[in-house]
């Protein structure tokens, strides 16, 4: 996890390397899925074609497709997925059902003015779509990235402005980075790693994060071990994450309770006294 610009994909490419298992991202997931035609893949280019989101159930079905892989039986880095708390109770079942339990949860947490820095300081070029950033030293953006090709312009998106930025963070930081953390720091999987500064340090912390995390590192030899191992663990994991469907579903139960209070009046106030009398009937007349 971790917001637009806190650098989780390149990270996300250091733990590949690392630990040899596939990075699983649902951008490149829903661009696969749409090229080879399949029927997921073509609910969700209708679906984003006239302009909505891609539902969760369609998403969880293209990572259930991806996490099915050989490539993905040793383990896998997901990464963008869950943005929502519905996301991450959907993926908890899937991964019970496929029996391949999350081993952490890492959290890139980066200042949000360096955030929007970091956004609005992008320039992307037209036409091969190579990124600048003009907060780098030295600045590194031309006005076009092929010297004398005109249609190598560098531009900033509409994306990267710095009121879209704002928005942007605002919806990660309601959406997603509160509750979903709030979700994971109930299993105990959360590692928050400091994302700030000089890229190669954030990798280490990372790695060591990860490290004191499990007590140990995991050598690729080890790898087919610990897949059994995770196969064992699974079946304890199914237990844990189920007991933090069933507290979170409560929470949800009770704030909608909450949110609808006449509905609720309502409801009892029609079936009760329907109820109560008639058995307060039947008791008597046992007596
Ligand atoms: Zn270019």
């Amino acid at each position: 996890m971790g917001a637009p610009g806190s650098g989780k994909g390149t990270q996300a490419q250091h733990l590949v390397s690392r630990y040899g298992i596939p990075h699983v991202s649902t951008g490149d997931i829903l661009r696969k899925e749409q090229q080879q035609g399949t029927a997921l893949g073509l609910r969700a280019k209708q679906i984003m074609e006239s302009g909505g989101y891609v539902d969760d159930a369609t998403m969880i079905g293209m990572i259930r497709n991806r996490l099915l892989q050989p490539d993905a039986a040793n383990g896998f880095i997901l990464d963008g997925f869950p943005r929502t708390v519905a996301q991450a109770e959907a993926l908890a079942k899937l991964l019970i059902e496929i029996e391949s339990p999350l081993d952490a949860v890492l959290l890139f947490e980066v200042n949000n003015e360096q955030l929007v820095k970091r956004l609005s300081g992008r320039r992307v070029c037209e036409f091969c779509k190579k990124v600048f950033n003009v907060h780098t030293a030295p600045p590194s953006v031309p006005p076009e990235c092929v010297d004398g090709r005109t249609e190598h312009q560098v531009v900033q998106r509409a994306d990267d402005s710095e009121d879209t930025v704002r928005a942007r963070l605002r919806k990660y930081e309601e959406m997603t980075r509160r509750p979903v953390s709030g979700f994971y720091s109930y299993t105990g999987l959360m590692r928050t790693v400091d994302a700030e500064g000089d890229i190669d340090a954030v990798t280490q912390r990372m790695f060591d994060t990860l490290a004191a995390g499990s007590g140990k590192k995991t050598a690729p030899a080890k790898q087919k071990k610990r897949a059994a191992v995770r196969r064992a663990k699974a079946r304890k994991a199914v237990k844990k994450v189920r007991r933090v469907i069933r507290k979170l579903a409560k929470k949800v139960a009770v704030k909608r309770s909450a949110a609808q209070p006449a509905r609720k009046a309502k409801r009892k106030s029609v079936r009760k006294p329907a109820r109560r009398p008639a058995a307060r009937a039947r008791r008597k007349s046992k007596r």
